[in-house]
């Protein structure tokens, strides 16, 4: 978009998506099933339209000057660029429990959001993974796409008492034992089965939903002083200026709602308070 308002733009990325390990993007118009490393080449071609420069790379530090409003970032080669006004869509990292087979069937039988992830997982068998308070609120969430849904909290903890309640009456069992592994067939392709806890018990599943924290995937939203709110997310104002004179934020990191379609539209909507921010600086 600031491409196409004729604006001189460098694009830098280090090229770590959050979604990276998932198999397709649902839930995008037009791009319902996509893999999401398909989305963002699809993307890329199209900033060579607009003479938009694509750098691979990462800032490791960012400096906002005043009078006029810019900034200065710098790579980690330690190329450095100036710029009049800087939009942040840095992102967020999932703490991805350390339980062995987590990692290979991350976005391929393990996922985050049932809204992205619910509708292919319909009618199997699912679990919420997390502690207890989450797994059980997700649990509940799940029972829209499948009735056959456990908790599974991964060792000891209590389930507050209205949420155990509402789990037993929707007949959510809650299993407390330590998970061992997770395990499913080999291959690319390769599908989880199952979940192995500590005793050796083999719960049968489709597909595991964690309810896990998230944080900034970068220190940049701090270090340039944006604020953050209780859930961890950057607070933005209207058309995702943060407080920071000059400085924008798009994408998960300030998102309440966390898909990439929303991502996109916050990217849109930050690009058109650029372009107008400068027209006015300009107009003064
Ligand atoms: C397993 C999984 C499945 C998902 N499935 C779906 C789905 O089906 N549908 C959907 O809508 N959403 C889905 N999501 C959510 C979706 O991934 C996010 O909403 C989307 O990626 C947000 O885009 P973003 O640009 O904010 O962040 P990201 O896509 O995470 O991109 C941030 C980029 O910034 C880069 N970066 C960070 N710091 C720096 C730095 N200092 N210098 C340079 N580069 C930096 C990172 O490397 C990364 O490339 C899924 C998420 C996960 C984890």
């Amino acid at each position: 978009m600031l491409g196409r308002c004729r604006r001189r733009v460098l694009v830098v990325d280090d090229g770590q998506p959050r979604n990276a390990s998932a198999l397709e993007l649902h839930g995008f118009l037009t791009r319902d099933g996509t893999p999401p490393l398909e989305l963002l080449r699809l993307g890329r071609d199209e900033l060579d339209r607009y003479g938009v420069e694509l750098r691979h790379g990462r800032v490791v530090t960012a400096r906002g000057l005043k009078d006029p409003i810019s900034f200065e970032i710098t790579l980690e080669t330690g190329a450095v660029f100036a710029c009049r006004r800087l939009l942040l869509a840095t992102g967020v990292k999932d703490e991805v429990p350390e339980v062995d087979g987590m990692r290979r069937y991350y976005g391929r039988g393990v996922h985050h959001c049932p809204y992205c992830d619910g509708w292919e997982a319909r009618d199997k068998k699912l679990v919420a993974f997390g502690d207890p308070k989450h797994s059980a609120g997700l649990a509940l969430n799940l029972l829209t796409w499948s009735s056959d849904v456990i908790v599974c909290t991964n060792g000891p903890g209590t389930v507050p008492a209205r949420r155990a309640a509402q789990l037993r009456k929707k007949g959510v069992e809650v299993v407390k034992k330590v998970v061992q592994a997770l395990v499913g067939s080999d291959g690319d392709d390769g599908r989880l089965q199952a979940l192995v806890l500590e005793d050796g018990q083999r719960i049968d599943a489709d597909a595991v939903f964690l309810a896990v924290d998230r944080h900034q995937h970068s220190e940049l939203p701090f270090k340039l002083g944006c604020e953050i709110d209780e859930k961890g997310a950057v607070k933005v104002k209207g058309a995702q200026r943060t407080r920071v004179p000059g400085l924008y934020l798009a994408g998960d990191a300030a998102a309440d709602v966390s898909f990439a379609v929303v991502a996109a539209a916050h990217g849109a909507k930050a690009a058109v308070a650029i372009h107008e921010d400068i027209e006015k600086e300009d107009l003064r």
